[in-house]
């Protein structure tokens, strides 16, 4: 019988090689970059056509290869990085496994042109699919047209001959916004480099070669440059180096939050929350701090975990990095005497495997009858409509108010409980202290409604408020929007600006009156009239930073995601105080809703205790 075994031809192995380090665009950017700042390029031009599907280019002026070189680099396992097994217990360049170039010529088709200082003349191969198909010497200018050494790769038709693989890439706008973060994290801890960004044929960054504190300034803009602070820490195996921002610039998302491991980019949780824990009271829930931070540990004295292509990295003392990371960036807001009465505490540091902070992202509720949502809170969902509780809810708050009002004392309430069955304004003062409806926590609306006692959570009530406000007008395009009375000019990033463009027609619906300036301004003529005013450009980043999240996150329609993105971010939060006829207000209007009891992430907005089940957790039962 002849055997069953076969060696896979090296095309069909390289391909199947490949789905490890090229998952999508954005990893033939990061494993090119890193070739060039590897190859010690002190310029790097990177050009993207339709979100990297049909051309990503990297180009650079490093050592550049010989032609011997060129050909041995799309062979697996070829680097120049390693040679002896010692080497990779001290590996000093971002690649050394040899894999990049063979994976993304098996699945591109791609064109290198080399050149060495040296060398009369360099060399372009052309190689599809894993097969030179052409190669001839070549002249080579670098990046910019200038210089005569170093090297381009031209990757085009990514995942042409896997088309599976091509049919599973997202949207150009989450391809292009995957390759942008990658390239400024590159950037970013590369500041001796320049760095070019062309994104169809528009310049998207120039980055000069500077410092790390410029470079941070000029990749997340101006505002950054009063509110970073300098980290520096450092003992004999293990250093610390970077910037934190103050306490008072703050974001809503981990989105600005960058830490490197020997100059490579890397996420853990837990350092990450060692960087939060050291702003401890300095700011509010919900907030994240921004930081830039490079950790740098002597590799044989330190074990770590670190996969070239994957982000996720483990200490074997996490504990210890924790500590020393906290204590960096605490130092660091201690000595700008930004800690008043904070009482570090020492007993703090938690284990590994901290948990979430953030809530997770339920996927998306729509309003068909038999949902699974719908499904799970029907036994809390009462019998009757919202209209009719409401209807109830109204008539016990006036009752109180009656008999309230018999007392003589209990003096300024300006009834106007309206036949329309809306309350327009309640009482002056609260009603809290007279038990019909008050605030617990500053988080949740507790009222009695006959025997039930009702408890809201008021964020998600006004959640699903806003959101259907915000599906009304995105469906009747209504343009309604309370003009400013000076037009505000906010500049975005590139990738920010790109958002807006592909939402200005909803924005504009959902009240937002904007006009597209050059290429990264917005002019703000009106905003919605619920948006409290002085803090429209507040609003408007933390919209497009939760719609981008959720654009990643979840598959979400466009006008779903604004609405839902609008909605969470506008909706009050948990720590929010309320007076009572705000929290009226709140609760009239979410009964006229079309799901009133769920948020529209699908979390629950009420939950209700009866008096039956009360008394039977006091044993009353037979009373
Ligand atoms: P690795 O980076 O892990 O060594 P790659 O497949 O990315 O593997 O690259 C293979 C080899 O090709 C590298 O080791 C290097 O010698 C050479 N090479 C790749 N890109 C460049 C470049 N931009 N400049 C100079 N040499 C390069
Ligand atoms: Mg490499």
């Amino acid at each position: 019988m002849p055997a069953l075994i076969k060696i896979l031809p090296q095309f069909i192995a390289n391909r199947i090689a490949a789905g490890e380090v090229v998952g999508r665009p954005e990893s033939v950017v990061k494993e090119l970059i890193e070739n060039s700042i590897d190859a010690k390029a002190e310029n790097i031009e990177v050009i993207v056509k339709n979100a990297g599907k049909s051309l990503l280019q990297v180009i650079d002026d490093g050592t550049g290869m010989s032609e011997e070189d060129a050909f041995l680099c799309f062979q697996r396992h070829s680097t120049s990085k390693i040679s002896e097994p010692e080497d990779l217990e001290n590996i000093t360049t971002l690649g050394f496994r040899g894999e990049a170039l063979a994976s993304i010529s098996a699945v591109a088709q791609v064109e290198l042109k080399t050149k060495t200082e040296k060398a009369e003349l360099g060399v372009s191969i052309k190689n599809h699919g894993s097969e030179v198909i052409e190669s001839i010497p070549s002249a080579f200018t670098g990046p910019g047209n200038q210089g005569n050494k170093g090297t381009s790769v031209a990757v085009r038709n990514l995942f042409y001959n896997t088309p599976a693989r091509r049919n599973f890439l997202k949207t150009n706008q989450t391809e292009f916004k995957h390759i942008y973060d990658t390239f400024i994290r590159l950037a970013a801890a590369n500041p001796s480099i320049s760095f070019k960004l062309i994104n169809e044929d528009e310049e998207v960054f120039d980055l000069k070669k500077t410092d790390l504190q410029n470079r941070l300034i000029e990749i997340f803009g101006v505002q950054y440059a009063e509110n970073l602070l300098e980290v520096r820490q450092e003992t004999e195996i293990i250093s610390l180096h970077g910037f934190i921002s103050k306490p008072s610039f703050t974001k809503k998302s981990k989105q600005d939050q960058f830490l490197y491991l020997n100059n490579r980019y890397v996420i853990s949780k837990s350092l990450s929350y060692a960087v939060h824990m050291a702003y401890d009271d300095l700011i509010e829930k919900g907030d994240y701090p921004n930081f830039f931070l490079f950790l740098k540990v002597d590799p044989h004295r330190f074990d770590v975990n670190v996969h070239p292509s994957k982000l996720e990295v483990k200490f074997d003392d996490e504990k210890a990095v924790f500590g020393f990371i906290r204590k960096g960036v605490w130092n660091t807001l201690e000595q700008n005497d930004l800690i008043v009465n904070v009482n570090l505490k020492d007993n703090l540091t938690p284990v590994s495997g901290i948990p979430a902070k953030e809530p997770k992202i339920i996927p998306s509720y729509n309003f068909t009858k038999d949902s699974k949502v719908e499904q799970r809170f029907k036994f809390s969902r009462p019998a009757e409509s919202g209209a009719k509780i409401h209807e109830m809810f109204s008539k016990g708050i006036s009752d109180t108010k009656e008999k309230e009002n018999k007392i003589p004392d209990s003096g300024d309430s300006t009834e106007s409980y309206s036949a329309t069955g809306s309350f327009n304004h309640v009482e002056k003062d609260d009603l809290s202290g007279k038990n019909s409806i008050w605030q617990f926590q500053k988080k949740y609306i507790m009222y009695q409604l006959e025997n039930t006692l009702m408890i809201i959570d008021q964020h998600a009530a006004h959640e699903r408020i806003l959101y259907e406000q915000a599906i009304d007008r995105l469906n009747s395009n209504a343009n309604l929007s309370q003009q400013l009375l000076i037009p505000l000019y906010i500049e975005l990033n590139p990738v920010d600006f790109e958002v807006v463009k592909s939402i200005e027609k909803e924005l504009k619906a959902l009240g937002f009156d904007l006009e597209l300036q050059s290429k990264r301004k917005i002019k703000l003529k009106g905003i919605p009239s619920d948006v409290k005013p002085g803090q429209e450009d507040k609003i408007i980043q933390e919209l497009i930073d939760e719609y981008k999240e959720n654009d990643v996150k979840l598959n979400l329609d466009k006008r779903d995601n604004l609405a839902k993105s609008y909605a969470c971010k506008h909706a009050v939060k948990a720590g929010d105080s309320l007076n009572s006829n705000e929290m009226l207000n709140l609760i009239d209007k979410l009964f006229f809703t079309q799901m009133p009891y769920v948020c529209p992430h699908g979390r629950p907005t009420m939950i209700k205790i009866t008096m039956d089940e009360l008394d039977k957790k006091f044993a009353r039962t037979g009373f």
